[in-house]
């Protein structure tokens, strides 16, 4: 198995990114970047998925997802920040202003089981990093996805109560499975309530 150690060698860092540039060329003679959505936030498939960092849920893996097709955020647990929130309200807005006629935005929530964040429920690790982090250990207590059927029902009705998102963005909710690769949908997507979709020509 690869080392995936950065090595210090006469005080320099040799980088774990290295070794990889020969595959970006690889990819640069491919030609695959060449078919690029007409504009730039508009993926090819119409997808905005959020995602745990976790590098066993990435969706280009567990999706089968080509260059170009989804939009991917990513986040401790794949929890929905304010962050996360702002990032979708901005490609919501471009879509309104620069895209009128364009297509519906889907938003896929994915938590995962074994996730990470579940650390986060130690009270003591979850003091230490709010120190360390400045973060608020209320909000720290509220990440864990101990159970991510629920913690993505949560999510997905944050977004969909979050006055900023457009209404042309629906909301889905899943949850992957580590233990056999299986990605259950666990809410239907479902438009922001109180507002009225907008017409979309397929
Ligand atoms: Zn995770």
């Amino acid at each position: 198995m690869e080392s995936g150690c950065g090595k210090v060698e006469g005080g320099a860092t040799v980088s774990n990114l290295a070794p990889l540039l020969e595959r970006n060329k690889a990819f640069a003679r491919s030609g695959v970047w060449r078919n690029t959505p007409s504009l730039p936030f508009l993926p090819f498939k119409g997808l905005y998925i959020i995602t745990c960092i976790d590098p066993r849920t990435d969706p280009a893996d567990f999706l089968g997802l080509d260059f170009g097709e989804a939009i991917v955020g990513r986040t401790v647990g794949g929890r929905v920040t304010d962050a996360v929130i702002r990032d979708l309200s901005y490609i919501g807005y471009l879509v309104e202003t620069k895209a009128p006629e364009g297509p519906y935005f889907e938003t896929a929530v994915i938590h995962h089981t074994d996730c990470g964040s579940r650390l986060l429920e130690d009270p003591e690790l979850r003091h230490g990093f709010a120190e360390r982090s400045g973060s608020d250990e209320e909000m720290l207590a509220s990440l864990p996805a101990t159970v991510p059927a629920d913690t993505v029902r949560e999510d997905v009705a944050k977004l969909i109560a979050a006055p900023q998102i457009s209404a042309r963005i629906t909301v889905s909710g899943h949850v992957y499975d580590t233990a056999t690769g299986l990605l259950a949908t666990v809410a239907e997507p479902s438009a922001p309530s109180g507002r009225v979709l907008l017409a979309c020509p397929v």
